[in-house]
């Protein structure tokens, strides 16, 4: 239904895209009302923000003039929030409250503090909040009681609507860091698979669940066959690219439940949920597909395999021995092969 979200602006556009049709609504039902009176002024004013944001929206989701938009937007909407607050305390808060005027605020804030950045955000709330206090206090001899109590309820609500942006963004930048440190921990930097520590992490638990409900798992390591010459002839940023693609090649190519990293340089593994049978088969298959690949630049690029499967009272290193002689054998015996073990 969404377009692919890939950055924090494509995130902004799409929230604009979904809240601009909501706020049209409002609107248009405040024109449809208006109409039957004799607003004229009032009238004006919203048949031209409804037609400004109509246009926004055709631009927004056309993708252009999106941060003119976005500064402009927040101009209007303080304008609007800050008289829309004037309005209502001089006119009829005595009789009819804040109304629906309340639903919007927190859009308001929200959009604030997505649109600028935090002490920016912070400088204009509190711009907002000074404004409306003072406005209040100019009219606050003339409200009854429950004016009073739902003005004083205005200031203390936006001001918690304030404090829980500038908590969400610090919350949001802690899991993103945290996220990224993950990624950097568990994730190879060339290639983006599954690095070192996160294999040995899916081994430990492959080898955890055989032992207890007598799974089956192989393992399928792999590697490059005279990948000294690739950087030899055509340089470390070639192999490099190599690599990637390779990764890339094979993680197409992956059956579901089947899990692939690197193991270190041009080693890689792939853990499958089959027998060794199987796993023979589907290492032939991979071998086959990148033997066939017409890589960039090198054209041609073949890997050789050990392939083994769990057996009871395995550890990680007895079966990646097992492995590794399986690979041992493949290259011995002229390389862009499968042997098991
Ligand atoms: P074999 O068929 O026996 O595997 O021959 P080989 O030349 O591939 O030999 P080996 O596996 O021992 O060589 C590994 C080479 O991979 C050595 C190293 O320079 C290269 N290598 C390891 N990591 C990287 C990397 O991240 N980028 C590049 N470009 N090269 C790497
Ligand atoms: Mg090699
Ligand atoms: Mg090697």
């Amino acid at each position: 239904m969404f377009p692919r979200i890939e950055s924090l602006n494509d995130l902004k556009r799409v929230i604009y895209l979904c809240v601009i049709p909501l706020f049209q609504i409002a609107l248009g039902s405040n024109i449809l009302h208006f109409l039957r009176g004799n607003h004229q002024v009032v009238l004006i004013i919203d048949v031209s923000v409804f037609l400004w944001f109509l246009l926004c929206w055709v631009f927004l989701y056309k993708k252009r003039f999106v941060n003119y938009i976005e500064m402009i937007n927040l101009v209007i909407v303080f304008i609007m929030f800050t008289a829309l607050f004037i309005n209502t305390v001089n006119n009829g808060l005595n009789e009819n409250g804040f109304g629906t005027y309340i639903i919007w605020s927190p859009f308001f804030i929200g959009y604030i503090f997505i649109t600028l950045k935090e002490k920016q955000a912070i400088f204009v709330m509190s711009l907002f909040l000074v404004i409306t206090i003072v406005s209040g206090v100019l009219v606050y001899e003339g409200l009854n009681e429950l004016a009073r109590q739902s003005i004083i309820q205005f200031y203390f609500a936006h001001f918690v609507y304030g404090i829980t942006m500038v908590f969400s963004r610090h919350i949001i930048r802690a899991y993103n860091l945290i996220e990224s440190m993950k990624k950097e921990a568990y994730y190879d930097f060339l290639t983006g698979i599954a690095n070192r520590v996160k294999v040995n992490k899916l081994l430990e638990i492959n080898i955890k669940e055989s032992e207890i409900n007598n799974n089956i798992f192989s393992v399928l390591f792999f590697d490059i066959d005279r990948f000294k010459h690739i950087n030899d002839q055509y340089g470390h940023d070639i192999g490099d690219a190599i690599l990637k693609e390779l990764a890339k090649l094979i993680q197409d190519n992956l059956e579901t439940n089947e899990l692939f990293g690197r193991w270190g340089g041009e080693e890689f593994i792939i853990i499958s949920r089959k027998g060794l049978k199987d796993a023979v088969r589907r290492a032939e298959l991979i071998r086959e597909i990148v033997e066939g690949h017409a890589f960039s630049v090198v054209k041609s690029v073949t890997i050789s395999f050990g392939v083994t499967s769990y057996t009871k009272g395995d550890t990680i290193q007895s079966i990646l021995k097992r492995a590794d002689i399986g690979l041992y054998e493949s290259k011995n015996n002229g390389r862009n092969l499968v042997t098991s073990k």
